[in-house]
């Protein structure tokens, strides 16, 4: 489904209330309109009964309210993880994750189309990069889940497709709105941005005072290693990466974990837990395992469970608090790593998935 207009939450907020001060309408309704879009889950402008209805037609004339357009969620028939498929306004793919687990509701929003940084334990990595989301189609992500499942997320991570640092300014911008009382008003500390480690902008985060949890996702300790499976690391080493998230822990006082995918006879060596176990000290936070989640031809394997718990006793040994992620949404390819085009996973090991289509069974 194409769309033309301009999404409202892509105008500047002081470029709106010029508008609205620019059609005669008294300010507050402007305000309103956020509320509605923020806070009572508004389907389009028509429904904002307490603003005048000229001034809705010309929004509604003039602008979209949601940029993505719900086309079809997959539920995993393993654990009740949900990925959601939105069309954006040019009919791109866009794709959320949505992982219930008791009381606590998480979204993984993607950040980008496609990603250019081939990570090579990555679905995402095989979809060329192809466009940066919006601020606005961040939001819409979160907005349309929420009123898909009648109740609210309790936290968000930006670890969807995309490097959500290649895309600054719109992912500070959604921060910004996710946090701010006149948006989600979500606290900071339920907000988790992840990295392969753009250094630069580690620092530049920092400097902007946001105090969002930084995700780090190292899985290497060696520049070599590194190198082969993340290429990104060819711009900036390990101990470089390690100083930025250090800059970051220390200017914001936020947490900072480190995520490892374990790959088996890659990265899971003692060596490795020696060196982690030796990177990440003076970090008051953990380090998440994640055993690898298999991607279709993509030549690594998952370690065994007996390797996995070795690796996470070695670094227990030396002081780490360590946990070992769950796989969640395997079936519809929708765990760590596996957020690619449909049917790129090679899970031979878990049911058919279940699909919906807009809610209804196919
Ligand atoms: S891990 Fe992140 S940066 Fe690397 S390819 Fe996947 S989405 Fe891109």
């Amino acid at each position: 489904m194409k769309n033309t207009r301009k999404t409202f939450l892509d105008v500047p907020v002081d470029d709106f209330l010029e508008f609205t001060r620019d059609q005669d309408v008294p300010v507050f309704h402007a305000k309103q309109v956020y509320d509605w879009y923020f806070k009572k889950g508004a389907d389009d402008f028509a429904a904002m009964t307490n603003i005048p209805l000229a001034f809705r037609e010309k929004l509604a004339s003039r602008y979209s309210l949601h940029p993505l357009h719900l086309s079809r969620k997959d539920v995993s028939a393993l654990d009740g993880t949900i990925r959601y498929h939105f069309h954006g306004h040019d009919g791109k793919d866009i794709s959320a994750v949505y992982l219930p687990d008791g009381d606590r509701l998480s979204l993984c929003l993607s950040t980008q189309v496609g990603c250019a940084y081939r990570c090579g334990f990555c679905a995402s990595g095989l979809v060329p990069f192809q466009r940066q989301l919006s601020a606005a189609e961040m939001l819409d992500q979160i907005l349309l889940i929420q009123k898909d499942q009648a109740r609210p997320v309790t936290n968000l991570l930006f670890m969807g497709m995309g490097e959500p640092l290649a895309n600054y300014t719109q992912v500070l911008q959604s921060i910004r709105w996710i946090t701010s009382a006149q948006g989600l008003g979500m606290s900071p500390s339920r907000v988790t941005l992840s990295t392969s480690g753009l250094v630069p902008q580690i620092r530049k985060l920092a400097d902007d005072g946001v105090r969002v949890k930084l995700a780090i996702s190292l899985h290497a300790v060696r520049d070599e290693v590194r190198l082969k499976i993340m290429p990104v690391s060819g711009r900036f080493g390990v101990r470089e990466l390690i100083k930025s998230a250090k800059y970051y822990f220390q200017k914001t006082k936020s947490p900072v974990t480190f995520e490892y995918i374990l790959l088996k006879g890659v990265n899971d060596h003692l060596a490795d837990a020696i060196r982690l176990a030796y990177l990440v000290k003076g970090f008051i936070n953990h380090v998440n395992l994640i055993p690898y989640n298999p991607v279709g031809s993509m030549p690594y394997e998952r370690p065994s469970p007996e390797s996995v718990a070795r690796f996470q006793s070695w670094l227990r040994q030396r002081g780490v608090p360590v946990f070992v992620r769950k796989p969640k949404g395997l079936d519809i390819e929708s765990a760590c790593g596996q957020l690619g085009p449909e049917a790129m996973s090679n899970t031979p090991q878990v049911p058919s998935k279940r699909k919906w289509r807009m809610g209804a069974a196919a």
